[in-house]
Formats: C-alpha cells, structure tokens, sequence
C-alpha cells in the first residue's frame, strides 16, 4: 500500500518536472534569438532555488524570494516589453492570419512578385519598413501608394522603365515609393563581389530597423538585409516566414485597405 502510495508520488512529482520543462522549452521557442534567453535561465535556477527553500521550508528564503519575484516579474515585463510583443505576435501569428486574409494576401504577392524577379534575373530591392519610418527614404524617389501584387513589383523593376533604378518601399501593407536610394554601407567585411544594390540594402538595414530584400541581376539570389547583416540565399519559405515576422510586428499592416476574403497562403 505504502509502495503504491511512493510510487504515485514519485509519478506526481515527475508529471511535474515534466510539465515545468515543457514550459521551460515553450519560453525558450518564445524569445528564441533575443537577450531575454539568457536572463530566463537566471530566473529559471532562482526558481529551483526557490522551489527547493519551499519544499525544505526554509521561511525566510522563501520569504524572501517571494518578494523579489514581484518586483522581477514587473521588472522583466518593462525591459522584455519589445520581445513579449514579438513572441506573442509569433504565437498569435497563425490565429491572426487566419482572420486577416489581406495580410496573407500582401505577403504571397510579395514572394510571388520576388521570386518571378529572381527567376528572371531582374535585379531589385525591398525595404520593409517596420518601426522606423522610412518616409525621408520614400521621399528620394517617386510616392506611389499602391496595392502590392506580384505583377506591380515586376513592372516596377523592368530594365529601362523610369522607375526601375533604386528600392521600393513597403509600408504598412502597401508599396508606398518606388525609384528610391538608400544609404550604402561602408562596411569593409562585406564581400567585394557585392555592387551597390546589396550595399544599399545593408546601408539602409544599419541606420534603420527595417527589413531589406534583394534579388541579384547577376545571378538571381534573393539575400536579406537586417541590423546590417546580409544573408544570401533567402528561399520561399525563409522569406515568407520573414515577411509574416514583419506583420507581426506591425499589425497595422492589415488595415491598410478594405479587402475581399482570400484563399490561405502556402508555408
Ligand atoms: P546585382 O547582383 O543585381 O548586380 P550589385 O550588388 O552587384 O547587384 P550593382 O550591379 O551595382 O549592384 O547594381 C546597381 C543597381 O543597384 C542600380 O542600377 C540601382 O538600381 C541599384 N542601386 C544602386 N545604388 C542604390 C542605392 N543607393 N539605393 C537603391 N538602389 C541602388
Ligand atoms: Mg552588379
């Protein structure tokens, strides 16, 4: 009877473990890439401590814990503001996106529209602007405000068409300037086979926050710009999962125009 009774406890107290690791691992997914990884795993050896000081009943550590937990709780919420919106947005993502057919829609045309750019080998470059304004960018070329679809973006960049030369801006959901020039980096560790379309694009990621794609004249390759690295070699899903990324940061993005109901997005 007693064995049974040890074993049920040692099931009960493992079903725990398990639980709080789940929680532990789900955390992590939530501020992946973020400083607010390495300060949970603080948080997570006080909490053992804390655990620990409870279940020994040692009363004034347990005291005392419970009254920093407050105030680090609070804490935490203030200085982990940008990355708890990111990571709810994250988790939120799928639900939103689901009711929010427009933003699916602006995010298929844009990787449409990339990826038929690419394949033909007609060089172009997309600021995504997120909580930067890009307006004095937007300014150097020719406003637009228009609907993003896939075909727009390949006028747009058709060699020896008046708008072609320069970046485009995305804004809130729509193509807000076409023809515009960026700031290019001056960044020695960049590759010296890279022209000034790629620099363009990692010069405006390091004095904005925004988010620039480029696809290669020369060979085709679709690369992102952001916080003033360059990754080469952005694939479908990569750039759709960036560009929902984006939306999430920036909700606004969905109410940028009234919109007729459409069929999911792929990925
Ligand atoms: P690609 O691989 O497409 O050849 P690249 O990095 O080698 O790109 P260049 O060949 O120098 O770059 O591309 C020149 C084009 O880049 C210009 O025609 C123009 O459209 C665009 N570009 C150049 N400078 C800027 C700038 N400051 N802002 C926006 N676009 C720019
Ligand atoms: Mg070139």
């Amino acid at each position: 009877m007693s064995l049974l009774h040890s074993l049920l406890e040692f099931l009960r107290v493992l079903l725990e473990i398990g639980i709080l690791w789940v929680f532990y691992y789900w955390f992590l997914v939530f501020f992946q890439g973020t400083m607010a990884v390495q300060v949970l795993g603080g948080i997570v050896v006080l909490a053992l401590i804390f655990m620990v000081s409870a279940l020994l009943h040692l009363q004034v550590l347990t005291w005392l814990f419970t009254k920093v937990a407050t105030v680090v709780a609070v804490a935490f919420i203030v200085i982990f503001h940008p990355e708890l919106r990111r990571g709810l947005a994250r988790i939120g993502g799928e639900a939103i996106f689901r009711l929010n057919p427009r933003q699916e829609q602006v995010v298929e045309e844009i990787v449409k529209g990339v990826l038929a750019l690419s394949r033909q080998r007609i060089g172009a470059i997309l600021a995504i602007e997120r909580q930067t304004p890009l307006r004095p960018y937007m300014e150097t070329g020719v406003m637009m405000e228009a609907a993003i679809s896939s075909e727009l973006l390949q006028t747009i960049f058709m060699p020896n068409t008046p708008l072609h030369d320069g970046g485009v801006v995305i804004s809130q959901g729509r193509l807000t300037a076409a023809a515009c020039l960026f700031p290019l980096s001056e960044n020695t560790r960049l590759s010296k086979t890279l022209g000034t379309r790629h620099r363009a694009a990692v010069g405006l990621s390091e004095e904005t926050d925004a988010a620039v794609i480029v696809v290669s004249e020369e060979t085709g390759i679709v690369s992102l710009a952001a916080k003033g690295e360059l990754t080469r070699g952005i694939d479908r899903e990569k750039l759709a999962q960036l560009l929902y990324e984006v939306a999430g940061t920036k909700p606004r993005m969905t109410h940028a125009a009234p919109s007729a109901p459409q069929a999911g997005v792929p990925g």
